[in-house]
């Protein structure tokens, strides 16, 4: 069997591809390896975002590529994803070795192409066409590792695509317009995870809550997207819901309500501002205000005060003037935000805002990036340690990333917990006391050893 090793560069979304890819490959009669060195076959899922992920993906090729060449010849090498779709022939050309190329619709198509490489019926293999119901092709989950647990919690992809166009996003132009699967595919593959042993699902999407508003009628007031979640809600066995990504402008009443309504869906919101000022947004094609913006976040603490809140920002677009930039500072301030990933302004081939006047240095967005992240970890410290002496329900994901003699698990409202545990507890609800605050994590002590028992 030819083994294959898959490196994914990136968002959440190449995360879940690379899975699929690697679930449906292994159907196939792939055997999956953990390192390159051995694999017949090396794939890159890349990251389009910024230009520095594409050259970082380019340089790494380069690198198998001459590696290859020197150690295993027959070995293939190649491209899926973001910039695979936008670069296309160009990395069979700028890249000698690459053999495969695989765009944003046709990551199913992986194994029958390696099949036609590995056989010698091609020589090189590029397809960045559109292909109708490709949305739907990104399903299948791995089981375990050998000696791994079985995952607590599982992302979701529900669509694929954005409409939105923002000045600076490459994603319309790699990943299309925005295309949903149908509910009841969702709530069977959230089913069947359940089965799993899954007790936490994260709708996954590029623009969430868009999602169905083209092809799922408005029922009592509720979206397509509000649909999704009740239907995601009724599944017996499962205990948390989130999504991501949202974009402000999809919040509409329906959404803010159901996180009233929906005792499953968890009170956190990863809600992209990327700047505080109004001139900016417009130029962003952003298409909602400052106001607005807040007016969001107003109504979302009213139907649930501890609503975890979290944000991107890019720093640095063209033309941010010191007061621009300085009304970011201030919208950080007002909101508080629990967490924020902050951006420097990247140039992205064939968007608009590369062709804007006002491109500025790289000294003044990393000024700008080290001074806003200055500003999110003193509000990020005081937010933390309200949680001080509270009792808080997490669910227990598995040992610590950091200290594996310890236990982690996640609040509802997104924040990591540490603490001594028993393996029992994975997969449980629990009650902690929080006792003290780190970078970003909490550390406390199990209140009830289990909730269900
Ligand atoms: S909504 Fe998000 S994915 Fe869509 S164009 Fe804007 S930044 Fe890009």
């Amino acid at each position: 069997m030819p083994s294959v090793f898959i490196r994914t560069y990136g968002c959440q979304m190449n995360e879940r591809d690379s899975e699929a890819v690697a679930s449906q490959l292994r159907d196939h009669g792939f055997d999956l390896v953990e390192s390159e060195r051995s694999a017949d076959v090396i794939l890159l899922n890349t990251c389009s975002v910024r230009d520095m992920a594409e050259q970082k993906a380019i340089g790494k090729m380069q690198n198998l590529v001459a590696e290859s060449r020197r150690a295993n010849p027959g070995q293939i090498l190649g491209f899926l994803g973001c910039m695979a779709q936008s670069r296309g022939e160009e990395l069979v050309r700028d890249v000698p070795g690459v053999r495969l190329v695989l765009g944003t619709q046709k990551f199913h198509r992986a194994p029958e192409y390696l099949k036609s490489l590995l056989n010698g019926e091609a020589r090189s293999v590029v397809d960045t066409e559109d292909e109708k119901g490709s949305e739907s092709t990104i399903r299948e989950h791995l089981p375990p590792a050998d000696g791994q647990l079985q995952p607590v919690t599982a992302f979701v992809s529900i669509m694929q695509g954005c409409n939105q166009h923002c000045s600076f996003c490459i994603v319309p132009y790699t990943r299309g317009h925005e295309r949903c699967r149908p509910i009841a595919e969702i709530v069977d593959e959230c089913r069947e995870l359940v089965d799993r042993g899954v007790r936490e699902v994260t709708l996954l999407g590029q623009i969430v809550n868009s999602y169905g508003k083209r092809d799922i009628p408005i029922v009592d007031g509720k979206s397509g997207f509000v649909q999704l979640l009740e239907a995601v809600h009724e599944i017996d066995g499962l205990e948390r819901i989130r999504f991501t990504s949202p974009h402000p402008k999809g919040y509409g009443l329906d959404l803010v309500e159901a996180y009233g309504r929906l005792p499953k869906l968890c009170e956190s919101a990863h809600i992209p501002l990327q700047s505080g000022s109004d001139r900016l947004l417009k130029l962003m094609k952003r298409q909602y205000t400052r106001d607005r913006f807040l007016e969001l976040v107003n109504q979302l603490r009213a139907v649930q005060p501890g609503m975890g809140l979290s944000t991107d920002v890019i720093v640095g677009f063209p033309g941010e003037t010191e007061d621009d930039f300085q009304q970011t500072v201030d919208l950080f301030r007002e909101v508080e935000f629990d967490q924020a990933f902050v951006f420097r302004y990247s140039k992205r081939r064939n968007t608009p805002a590369a062709e804007m006047d006002g491109q500025l240095s790289e000294e003044i967005k990393e000024y700008r990036n080290q001074h806003l992240l200055q500003v999110m970890n003193e509000i990020g410290e005081k937010r933390f340690q309200t949680f001080v002496g509270r009792e808080v329900e997490i669910l227990v994901l598995g040992p610590s990333r950091k200290n594996p003699l310890r236990l982690e698990g996640r609040t509802r409202c997104h924040k990591i917990v540490v603490f001594e545990g028993h393996p029992r507890h994975i997969g449980q609800l629990i009650k902690v006391r929080i006792e003290k605050v780190g970078s970003f994590t909490l550390y406390g002590t199990p209140a009830i050893v289990n909730l269900d028992n």
